[in-house]
């Protein structure tokens, strides 16, 4: 594990939703996957690389449904 974390690059990632099971465990899951699905929901973590990147800037990240 690098120093984004277990999720790579989606850590810094504006299309991240962070979403947890009945279980209590935590998921990212990939917003660009509403619009398009052929793009991963649930992405091979870490990435490391993404075409569909987009910075988040200062605000924190978003809380998806589950699902
Ligand atoms: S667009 Fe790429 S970097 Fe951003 S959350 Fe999705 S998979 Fe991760």
């Amino acid at each position: 594990m690098d120093e984004l974390g277990a999720y790579g690059i989606c850590s810094l990632c504006a299309n991240q939703r962070l979403i947890v099971s009945g279980r209590g465990q935590e998921f990212s899951l990939c917003a660009v996957s509403q619009a398009d699905p052929d793009w991963p929901r649930y992405p091979r973590m870490p990435v490391g690389r993404c075409t569909r990147f987009e910075e988040r800037g200062s605000e924190p990240v978003r809380r998806g449904p589950r699902g």
